[in-house]
């Protein structure tokens, strides 16, 4: 029995790593593709990836080429994965993108139940996981997500730093 528990607990250790890689592996392609983004939005992008490993929504930043203020990474992955699994519950996904969501966003996916949310750089200004406020943890908080902020952090903000040192340039 001792042994079985020592296994299975080796086992979770690995699963852990596992996932660990597999959302670093997300956020680097996160970070190649705001090079991209980059041009015309704030480089930031999100996506969805369900329990088998399946990205299955993706978004970036598009509040000024839409002119929608709803417009935000999160929202526009949320949709397109909300499509695909013709589910509004995300209780087995995660959500990985390169800047803490924001308030609303935060609030949305809340309401989504998603089940982790991994992301870059902090907000001090507009972050709803712990940058500003930390509305999981929140008494209007219905679900509980897993939330796991700072990864890849330095080069999350170095990406978005020199996006706005380029913008003020102009
Ligand atoms: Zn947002």
């Amino acid at each position: 029995m001792k042994y079985f528990l020592e296994n299975r607990n080796r086992i979770c250790v690995q699963n852990e790593e596992n996932a660990k890689s597999e959302y670093i592996k997300w956020m680097r392609f996160i970070l190649r593709r705001s090079k991209v983004i980059g041009k015309i939005e704030i480089p930031i992008s999100a996506v969805i990836i369900d329990e088998k490993g399946r990205c299955i929504g993706r978004g970036s930043n598009k509040r000024n080429s839409n002119n929608d203020p709803l417009g935000h990474a999160e929202i526009i992955a949320l949709k397109q994965a909300s499509l695909l699994k013709n589910d509004w519950r995300f209780n087995e996904c995660q959500i990985i993108t390169n800047l803490e969501p924001c308030t609303m966003c935060t609030s949305v996916l809340i309401q989504a139940r998603m089940g982790r949310v991994i992301y870059g750089a902090y907000d001090a200004k507009r972050g709803g996981l712990g940058g500003s406020i930390d509305l999981s943890k929140h008494k209007s908080s219905h679900h509980k997500m897993e939330v796991i902020g700072g990864v890849l952090e330095d080069e999350c903000k170095e990406n978005l730093q020199v996006w706005f040192k380029k913008l003020r340039s102009q």
